[in-house]
């Protein structure tokens, strides 16, 4: 049969599937600028004089489902507020996962602990709750779960470990707004859960955190955590702290851009979630590559859309399959992080400080640690998701990655 033109790929000499170029948004607007001027015209940034950091808390507490919030500077920092206020120590172990940003392993890093890297389920990209059971030993005191991609971790499964072997969840929960898993919020089912606001991230001010916890001892620690551990609910006797905390606070003004953001949130989050739904029911039976699967029970958020090639059957690998969507107009990238995080220079070779003395030298960090989460790396291909996108960007996109697909499997 001969081959129409619409079967033949850009990176073949057709021509790209994409003709409109994908839809954008301006994401900051009136919303945020009367915020603004409410804090301006109150006439302080700091939090404890202003509402806006208040209102935000009150907010995400009401938006989890938990009873307490407290916002941070970062994710980054939210997520070392969670160590520190649970007593995380030098020597102490973190079973996490090795696709994730450094945001994650800075703050166990700086507590002195130790990260220990579980394997991952080959296509929800989220930890093996067998592999986590593995790596514990009589050190572990923490579990930090990566919903990454806005896909919850096997929570259920995580929980009852970390019940059984007396160890505190974390939830990493940067890449999730707004996601549930059997009907709770993220965030809402660990000890602790931690949530960005960079750039980058589904809502943002710029950037900021904040932690959500259901505990009220762990709710006080965590705001002394990102204040320098000064106790202001004490009174005038706040400057007398009983451990070390940094300075975490998030300003007034990025709570107000934050409280403009949250009301967005719900609108991007139905958007991203029809696109990752229609994109998969659009490509489900095509044969060469493998779709990103959501966890059981978890209605994921779409931070991004990673599928994987299977070299065997395509004849390609990820790189090659990527610059072929990428001729076709689509923005694909392989590889995602590229490596996983425990391949750094700062894990392998142990270069967190200067001079030794981390308990993490102790351990081996190498090539092989998990091999899953570095199959995965190696044959993903990452596909942008916005909540700007459009009907046409969803049309084009499918019949791109199916034309691409189909090519590849005919010459292979
Ligand atoms: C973005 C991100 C972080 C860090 O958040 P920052 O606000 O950039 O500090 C941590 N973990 C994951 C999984 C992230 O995607």
């Amino acid at each position: 049969m001969k081959k129409s033109v619409q079967d033949i790929p850009a990176i073949a000499g057709g021509n790209p599937t994409k003709t409109v170029p994908y839809g954008t948004r301006t994401r900051y607007g009136k919303e945020e600028l009367k915020q603004l001027k409410e804090v301006i015209d109150k006439g302080t940034l700091f939090y404890v004089y202003g509402n806006k950091v208040k209102d935000l808390e009150r907010r995400i507490a009401g938006l989890t489902g938990t009873e307490y919030a407290v916002a941070a500077s970062s994710g980054t920092s939210s997520i070392h507020a969670a160590m520190i206020a649970l007593g995380i120590s030098p020597g102490d172990e973190i079973i996490t996962a090795p696709i994730t940003d450094m945001g994650s392993l800075i703050p166990i890093l700086y507590q002195g602990a130790v990260p220990v890297f579980a394997d991952i389920c080959p296509h929800s990209y989220t930890l093996s709750p067998q592999s986590v059971e593995e790596r514990i030993t009589d050190r572990t005191r923490a579990v930090l779960a990566i919903h990454l991609w806005g896909n919850a971790c096997d929570l259920a499964a995580l929980k009852a470990i970390c019940l059984r072997h007396n160890l505190f969840l974390i939830e990493d929960c940067a890449q999730a707004w707004g996601c549930t898993y059997k009907g709770r919020s993220v965030g809402a089912i660990g000890n602790i859960g931690c949530f960005s606001m960079n750039e980058s991230k589904h809502i943002s001010c710029g950037e900021g955190g904040v932690t959500v916890a259901g505990d009220k001892d762990i709710a006080r620690r965590l705001r002394l955590a990102t204040d320098k551990c000064y106790d202001r609910e004490s009174g005038a006797a706040f400057r007398d702290p009983s451990f070390l905390a940094n300075n975490y606070r998030m300003s007034e003004l990025q709570a107000a851009i934050a409280l403009a953001q949250l009301d967005k949130l719900a609108g991007i989050v139905e958007r991203r979630r029809w696109w990752g739904t229609e994109l998969s029911s659009r490509l489900h039976d095509l044969e060469g590559i493998t779709l990103p699967q959501p966890t059981s029970g978890c209605d994921p958020t779409w931070w991004f859309y990673m599928l994987r090639v299977k070299p065997e059957k395509l004849g390609c690998n990820a790189d090659e399959y990527a610059a072929a969507l990428k001729a076709e107009g689509l923005g694909a990238t392989a590889h995602y992080i590229g490596r996983c995080v425990y391949e750094y220079l700062v894990f392998t070779r142990h270069s967190a400080f200067e001079r030794s003395g981390h308990p993490y030298e102790k351990y081996d960090y190498h090539t092989g640690l998990c091999p899953i989460a570095e199959k995965v790396l190696e044959t993903g291909v990452v596909l942008p998701v916005s909540e700007a996108f459009t009907d046409i960007d969803l049309e084009e996109t499918a019949e791109a990655i199916c034309r691409v697909t189909r090519w590849f499997m005919g010459k292979a």
